[in-house]
C-alpha cells in the first residue's frame, strides 16, 4: 500500500502539510469495489485564503521571486526525473483512485506527465518579449515584456487527475507564477503526492499550495478570492459559467477547458479498419470520461454496416475490469453517480428512439462499471446527441449525398467545438472538411494526436483560452509594453 494512505491526507500550504481548519473530511473511494481508500481533508474559505496568501508571498518574495528562468527549468526537469522515478506507485493511486488500467495510468497518466513538464520546463528560458518599430516622432526604444501573470488558481477535474494537475503546474510554473491547486473532490490522491514530489525536489515554499476539498466550498472560494490573478479550470460547462460570473469580482483572467460533443466522420473511402479502430478508442478509452471523445459518429450510408457492425464489435470485446487486473482495458466510471447519470442518458436515447446495438446495461457487482455502448438511429434532436454524457456512449447517425457543407454543418450542429476527426483518403475532402468544423483540434485518419507543441482547447461553449504550445505557457503571462522616449 503506499504510504500516502497509511496517514490521514492534508493539505499543502506555505510548504508544510497542514490540517484542514474545520476538521472536515470525506471518504476517499476506490470506484473498482467501492472501498474507501481514505479521508481526504475538506479545505474551505479559510484554508484557500491561507494558500493564496503563502502564494502571494512566494510570488513577490523570496527565492522564487529571483529565479532565474534557467533554475525555473532545472527543478520542472527534477520534477519530472521524480515523477518516473515514483511512476509505479503514482500509477498505482491513480488506479485505486480511478479504476483506469494500470498499464494506462503508467504509460499515459504518469508518462504524460512527466513529458509535459519537460516540455514546459524548456519554456522558462523562451519566454520573451520583443522590440517593436514604433513610428512616433523622435528616438524611441519601445519593446515588450512578458510577465508572469502572479497567483493562480488550478481546478481540475478527476479523470485525469495527475496528468490534469501538471498540465495546468507546468506552464503556470514555467512562466514563473506561484499556484493554489484545487483537485477534484473524488480524486485528490496523485495530487497530493505530486505536492510530495514538489517539496522534496525543492520548489520553495508557497510556490505550489494544494487544498483539496469541494468545488462548491474550496473551488469556489478559490475562483472568488480577491488575491487571486487568473484561474485556469477543466471540467464542466455548467461550472466554467458559473466560474466565470464569481471571478469577475476583481476581473481575474480565467481560461476554461470545458465539455465536448465531438464529431468523428467517416467517408467511404477511408481506411475502414484503422477509422473503426480509432473510433472504438475515441469513445471507449478512459471509459468515455474525455473531454475530447469522440461521441458522435457520422458514417457514409455505404458503409455504415461495416462499421458500425466493428464498432459494436469491439465494445463487446472490450475486457471490463477493475484497473489492477493484468489485462482490464476499460475500468469503472468514477462514481455511483455518474454510472447514475450515464445509464439515465441510455434510457433517454432508447426513450427516444435510438438502437442499442452493443452494451446499455451497468454491471452488476460492487465496482461503477458500464458495458461500452452503441447507438444506432440516434437523431440530431436527442439529448443522448445534444448532452455531453462523459461515458462509454457512442451515438451513430448516418450520412448519404450530403455536400461536405452539409456534413460539416450537422457536425457543427452543438454548443460545444472541442475535437472533430475525418476518416477519407481523399484530401480535397479532408482539407475542405477541416476548414468547415467549428472546433479546436480537428485531426485527419489519426486516432489521437496529443502534443504538447499543439495547442489545446475549444471553440463555443468548450472553453476559453488554449493549453499546451507557446500559447499555453503565454497564457500564465501579462504582456507589458514599454516605451523609452531617448530624445
Ligand atoms: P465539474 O463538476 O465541472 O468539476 C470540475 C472541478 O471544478 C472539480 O474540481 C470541482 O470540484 C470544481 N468545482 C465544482 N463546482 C465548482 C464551483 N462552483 N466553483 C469552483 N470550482 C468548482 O466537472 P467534473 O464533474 O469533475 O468532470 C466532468 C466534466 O468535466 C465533464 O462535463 C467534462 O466535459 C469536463 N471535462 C473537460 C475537460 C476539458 O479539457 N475540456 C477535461 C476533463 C473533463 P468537485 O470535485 O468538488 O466537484
Ligand atoms: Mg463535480
Amino acid at each position: 500500500m503506499p504510504t500516502l494512505l497509511q496517514q490521514p491526507l492534508r493539505l499543502l500550504i506555505d510548504g508544510q502539510w497542514v490540517g484542514c481548519a474545520s476538521g472536515a473530511t470525506m471518504d476517499v473511494i476506490n470506484p473498482s469495489t467501492g472501498e474507501v481508500l481514505a479521508q481526504e481533508a475538506l479545505g474551505g474559505a479559510a484554508d484557500i485564503h491561507q494558500a493564496v496568501q503563502a502564494a502571494r508571498r512566494a510570488l513577490e518574495s523570496g527565492p522564487w521571486a529571483r529565479m532565474r528562468p534557467a533554475e525555473r527549468t532545472r527543478l520542472l526537469l527534477k520534477l519530472a526525473d521524480a515523477l518516473d522515478q515514483h511512476g509505479d506507485e503514482l500509477a498505482l493511486l491513480e488506479t485505486l483512485n480511478t479504476g483506469k488500467p494500470l498499464k494506462v495510468a503508467r504509460l499515459f497518466d504518469v508518462g504524460h506527465a512527466a513529458e509535459c513538464l519537460r516540455y514546459n520546463a524548456g519554456w522558462a528560458t523562451k519566454l520573451n518579449g520583443e522590440t517593436r518599430a514604433v513610428s512616433l516622432p523622435g528616438d524611441w526604444h519601445a519593446f515588450t515584456l512578458r510577465e508572469p501573470v502572479g497567483v493562480v488558481g488550478l481546478i481540475v477535474p478527476w479523470n485525469v487527475p495527475l496528468a490534469m494537475a501538471v498540465s495546468k503546474i507546468a506552464p503556470a510554473l514555467a512562466a514563473g507564477c506561484t499556484v493554489v491547486l484545487k483537485p477534484a473532490e473524488l480524486t485528490p490522491l496523485t495530487a497530493l503526492r505530486l505536492g510530495e514530489l514538489i517539496v522534496a525536489v525543492g520548489f520553495p515554499p508557497g510556490v505550489v499550495n494544494i487544498v483539496t476539498g469541494l468545488g462548491t466550498e474550496a473551488g469556489q472560494a478559490l475562483v472568488a478570492h480577491p488575491g487571486v490573478d487568473k484561474v485556469s479550470f477543466t471540467g464542466s460547462t455548467a461550472v466554467g459559467k458559473a466560474i466565470l460570473a464569481s471571478a469577475a469580482g476583481n476581473l481575474k483572467r480565467v481560461a476554461l477547458e470545458l465539455g465536448g460533443k465531438s464529431p468523428v466522420f467517416i467517408f467511404p473511402d477511408a481506411d475502414l479498419d484503422r477509422a473503426i479502430d480509432a473510433a472504438a478508442r475515441g469513445i471507449f478509452s478512459n471509459t468515455g470520461q474525455v473531454c475530447a471523445a469522440g461521441s458522435r459518429l457520422f458514417v457514409h450510408r455505404s458503409v455504415a454496416e461495416r462499421v458500425v457492425e466493428g464498432v459494436a464489435r469491439r465494445a463487446l470485446q472490450l475486457r471490463v475490469a477493475p484497473g489492477l487486473e493484468a489485462d482490464a482495458e476499460i475500468g469503472p466510471v468514477i462514481s455511483a453517480r455518474q454510472r447514475e447519470r450515464v445509464m439515465a442518458y441510455v434510457a433517454s436515447g432508447r426513450a427516444e428512439g435510438a438502437e442499442v446495438v452493443a452494451g446499455g446495461e451497468a454491471i452488476d457487482g460492487a465496482g461503477y462499471f458500464i458495458q461500452p455502448t452503441v447507438m444506432v438511429n440516434t437523431t440530431p434532436a436527442m439529448k443522448v446527441v445534444r448532452e455531453e454524457i462523459f461515458g462509454p456512449v457512442l451515438c451513430v447517425q448516418q450520412f448519404d449525398d450530403d455536400s461536405l457543407e452539409q456534413l460539416a454543418a450537422r457536425g457543427n450542429d452543438t454548443d460545444f467545438g472541442l475535437s472533430s476527426s475525418i476518416w477519407t483518403r481523399d484530401l480535397r475532402t479532408a482539407h475542405q472538411m477541416v476548414r468547415r468544423l467549428k472546433a479546436g483540434n480537428v485531426r485527419v485518419n489519426a486516432a489521437a494526436a496529443l502534443d504538447f507543441a499543439m495547442p489545446f482547447g475549444g471553440y463555443k461553449q468548450s472553453g476559453w483560452g488554449r493549453e499546451n504550445g507557446r500559447e499555453g505557457v503565454e497564457a500564465y503571462t501579462e504582456l507589458k509594453s514599454v516605451a523609452i522616449d531617448l530624445n
